[in-house]
């Protein structure tokens, strides 16, 4: 699939969906890369409420997490954060999160990034159809998982990203074996996790500022 081009008056807006527990810089540089060539103006971050893959209480509470998102994203003028799946009630759906995202920027033209591995699971999606109409898709390369377009999807871009080993599941279990975290995760992030005692136990930790 052809890079879609510039339309006159329209907004190119990048949209990273993720848990963010926590954010690392696997994240950051996937947004980076697909922003420099796909010649975005803004990528705005996401966090998702409860992700419908995840058990509950399997994931920080989202506070945290977006609050970490906050912090890795504040230095880069074309990053932000948006709220839209924290503040929706029930399981976090991407054709949700589109769909309020287009409602809220009437003016953009979205560009939804995903990692290989949940490129591999789209299809399993709530709307999976509906998802290649509310946006153009770009699939990252991620060590470890293999990156294809998802069969019957139309309007997908592939790109090969600086690879980055880097999960934020590893991220959780260095900490609760107090290995270090840094130059994983950008150092504002490691001292919030600090801050707050993020990952040491097997349960989350309480709410940010209680
Ligand atoms: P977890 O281990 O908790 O699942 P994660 O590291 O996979 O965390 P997510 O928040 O699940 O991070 O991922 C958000 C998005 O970022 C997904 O599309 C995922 O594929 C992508 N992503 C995460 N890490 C990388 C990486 N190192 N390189 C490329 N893409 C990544
Ligand atoms: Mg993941």
């Amino acid at each position: 699939t052809a890079v879609p081009p510039r339309r006159p008056g329209r907004t190119r807006l990048g949209v990273m969906g993720g848990t963010f527990d926590p954010i690392h810089h696997g994240h950051l540089v996937a947004a980076s890369e697909v922003a420099g060539e796909f010649d975005l103006d803004e990528v705005v971050f996401v966090p998702t409420g409860h992700p419908w893959q995840k058990a509950a209480g399997a994931v920080s509470p989202a506070e945290h997490r977006y609050l970490m998102t906050v912090i890795a994203t504040a230095s880069n003028p074309r990053f932000t954060v948006s709220r839209v799946d924290i503040e929706r009630n029930g399981p976090t759906f991407t054709v949700d999160t589109l769909r309020d995202l287009k409602r809220q920027r009437p003016e953009a033209d979205l560009f939804f990034i995903t990692g290989a591995d949940v490129m591999a699971e789209i299809l399993t999606w709530k709307g999976a159809q509906e998802l290649w109409e509310l946006a153009h898709f770009v699939g990252v390369t991620r060590p470890g998982h293999d990156l294809a377009a998802p069969v019957g999807s139309s309007g997908v871009n592939l790109l090969e990203v600086p690879a980055m080993a880097i999960s934020s599941t590893d991220c959780r279990a260095r900490v609760a074996q107090h290995k270090p975290v840094w130059y994983l995760v950008p150092d504002g992030v490691v001292q919030y996790i600090n801050k707050y005692g993020l990952y040491l136990g097997p349960e989350p930790s309480a709410e940010a500022g209680h």
